[in-house]
């Protein structure tokens, strides 16, 4: 079930990431481990009241070297397409600012939800100050301070009571198998799209985000239910979205929280990049099913080892997803494009398969039979019993006498044993160890 998203907008030094930090806490150290947009700071989860949802600080969002009031243009426009609740914020010792109101008048117009905080209100005796930003038009101003940790509980509230009732439930089935394409500008993305729903004769619906402004487009081949949870086509609708890195980044997370099964797509002309080891990783970290689809291997000149020493330079790449195919296509000649969907199914599948307890215990029984855990100041890791207790992505518990003794290098013969046993291609498997007794 998607969060809600807060996103926060207002004039620089307004108080905008000492909010943000306040409002993250102590998780900034959690979400600061993925790569991407989170470590710099612009994007994170938190709760209030039992209530979990995203923040996104759109004053961290690198818009590049133009106007002041233009760059804070772009970032409420992004809030405004981003959050189901904006957070605007205003410096209380300043008062109103032109550039205040032109924000003003952006947010406005969008008719989302805007929870109003005037921000560097230190005393009591400050309080007064927010009276003049009445006149911006969004209510009663709410005093806070970022530095002093006042006031962020009745933010909070007022900022909960504007999400939306019932986040709404996807509205896609268990057996619509939803995927993203994900890579950096110019690698094909819309192209590889465009042909997957042209080649089809598809009917395409166009189910707007609710909140999100993402373009879903579902459709069938071959008896599958697919949707396509479009990335580039919302990159298209506005310069925003053309001109900032960060901001694409961001919205690749938020595309693949949604998805199943990630197709991370790479250039063949320019070879792979930092960049796109961020996305597959954050891909990985999400429990997301992987594809590796390298595009525009029209353009390029071939021998009869190019595809193998390509392939040979993702998998150095690429090593913490070794599960992940890799497809050669070209979505300009459609080359071997049709055996992408079946792709996508065969990992789907992978994703969502769910093996029996007995069978489980002798897969990992006989392992342990094999190459039993190494010893570790005399002590030996004991599996008692094994059992896999989720998908999406397959997740396995180990019944164990000491969760310590459960090393990353025994973990990893694990995994290797029961992919051996049972495929699993395309999908990461987590395997979890707990003491016996809980
Ligand atoms: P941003 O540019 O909107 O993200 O603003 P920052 O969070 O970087 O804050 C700008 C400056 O205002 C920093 O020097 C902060 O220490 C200061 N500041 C933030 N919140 C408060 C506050 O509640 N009271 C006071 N007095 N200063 C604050
Ligand atoms: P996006 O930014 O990732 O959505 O990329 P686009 O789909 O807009 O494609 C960027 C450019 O690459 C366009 O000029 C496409 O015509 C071109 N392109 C896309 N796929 C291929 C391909 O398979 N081969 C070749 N030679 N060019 C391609």
């Amino acid at each position: 079930m998607p969060k809600p998203v807060i996103a926060i907008v207002g004039r620089p030094n307004v108080g905008k990431s000492t909010i943000f930090n306040r409002i993250i806490g102590e998780r900034v150290a959690i979400v600061e481990d993925i790569p991407g947009v989170t470590r710099d700071r612009i994007y994170g989860s938190s709760e209030w009241l039992n209530q979990p949802f995203d923040i996104i600080d759109t004053g961290g969002i690198d818009i590049g070297g133009e106007p002041l009031l233009q760059q804070m243009r772009e970032q409420a426009e992004i809030a405004i397409c981003e959050a189901d609740v904006i957070l605007f914020l205003v410096n209380g010792k300043e008062g109103i600012t032109t550039a205040d109101e032109e924000v003003a008048k952006l947010l406005f117009r969008s008719k989302k939800p805007v929870v109003l905080a005037v921000n560097k209100i230190d005393h009591v005796k400050q309080r007064q100050n927010i009276y003049e930003f009445y006149s911006l038009g969004f209510g009663d101003p709410i005093p806070v301070s970022g530095a002093h940790g006042f006031g962020i509980g009745d933010m909070l509230d007022e900022l909960i009571n504007h999400f939306p009732k019932a986040v709404e439930e996807e509205e896609y089935d268990d057996h619509v198998i939803r995927f993203s394409v994900i890579g950096r500008p110019n690698v094909g993305k819309s192209s590889l799209v465009n042909a997957f729903l042209g080649e089809e004769r598809v009917i395409v619906s166009d189910i707007p985000g609710t909140t999100r402004d993402a373009i879903d487009s579902t459709f069938t081949k071959n008896g599958q239910e697919y949707v396509i949870i479009d990335t580039a086509g919302m990159r298209k609708r506005g310069k925003v979205y053309e001109t900032t890195e960060k901001y694409s980044v961001l919205r690749a997370m938020r595309a693949i929280e949604r998805s199943d099964v990630v197709l991370v797509v790479l250039n063949a002309e320019e070879g792979i990049i930092e960049q796109d080891k961020k996305i597959a990783g954050y891909a990985h970290d999400a429990g997301r099913a992987v594809i590796i689809v390298v595009n525009k291997w029209d353009a390029i000149r071939k021998d009869q080892k190019t595809m193998q020493t390509f392939e040979q330079n993702v998998r150095d790449h690429f090593q913490f997803i070794n599960y992940a195919p890799i497809l050669f296509v070209s979505a300009k000649t459609k080359q071997r494009l049709h055996t992408v969907l079946p792709m996508v199914q065969t990992v789907a599948d992978n994703h969502a398969l769910r093996i029996r307890t007995n069978v489980v215990n002798d897969v990992i029984m006989d392992a342990i039979h094999m190459n039993p855990a190494p010893t570790n100041k005399g002590k030996r890791l004991k599996i008692n019993y094994a059992t896999q207790a989720g998908v999406k992505p397959p997740t396995f518990i180990l019944f164990v006498n000491d969760p310590e003794l459960f090393h990353f290098s025994y973990r990893r013969f694990l995994e290797n044993r029961l992919r051996e046993t049972f495929g699993f291609k395309g999908t990461p498997i987590r395997i979890i160890a707990r003491k016996k007794n809980e």
